[in-house]
């Protein structure tokens, strides 16, 4: 008797390379992309390919996990970054304007700023960032509510509470809150997307009067 020993089998080829985020690794790694083909065989051994690749994953080069190739789309800790830059960008940015509202600024108020910024970045800013802030801030048209309606979304309220403690600690630093500044803070609570019972809890620990009328 004559057996002809025919079947497929999946094969594997390298269809790319490149640099990725691998969640397994929780850092950035290199990757393989390979596609993976049914080979028609006989007695085992592959003859020809059977039609198009049946599938591709994405193979981590270091701990060799493999993903759908989705996670080449993926980038939680560029995504990360992204985010810091421009919270603390709006951070820096809404303190000094807040130390602006009255017209000037005096050396609490920086003092103030650098430490508030230090509790929210957690590292320190820049002596000679602050020079270059304060002009930015000054030549500044932008509303500072429009900065924190940025990256209210990705905070939580632990964070939200912290920035607008910090706006306040900076609104007082010279000693008095006038109404613009009041107003002005009413408006970060808003743009934080802060619940109103929390946004007026704090405002009532930090001895800030209410307002009553808010634009819209
Ligand atoms: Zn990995």
């Amino acid at each position: 008797m004559f057996f002809l020993v025919w079947g497929s089998r999946g094969r594997n080829k390298e269809i790319g390379a490149g640099e990725f985020y691998c969640p397994d690794c929780d850092d950035h790694r290199g990757y393989k992309k390979i596609a993976v083909t049914r080979w028609f065989t006989l007695y085992w051994i592959p003859i020809f390919p059977m039609g198009k690749p049946v599938g591709e994953y994405v193979e981590c080069g270091t701990c060799k996990s493999t993903f759908n190739e989705r996670v080449l789309s993926m980038d939680p800790k560029a995504a990360a970054e992204k985010f810091e830059a421009a919270f603390s960008i709006a951070a820096k940015r809404v303190m000094f304007k807040m130390a602006l509202a009255d017209g000037e600024i005096d050396q609490s108020e920086i003092d103030t700023i650098t430490q508030a910024f230090a509790n929210i970045a957690k590292r320190e800013i820049d002596p000679a960032d602050i020079a270059a802030e304060l002009e930015a801030a000054k030549d500044d048209p932008r509303p500072v509510a429009d900065y924190l309606r940025e990256v209210a979304p990705g905070m939580n309220d632990t964070g939200k509470e912290l920035v607008l403690r910090s706006a306040i600690a900076v609104a007082k630093a010279d000693g008095h809150i006038d109404d613009s500044e009041i107003a002005e803070m009413h408006d970060l609570a808003f743009a934080l997307d802060l619940p109103k019972a929390y946004a007026n809890g704090i405002f009532m620990e930090e001895g800030v009067t209410q307002i009553t009328k808010r634009a819209a």
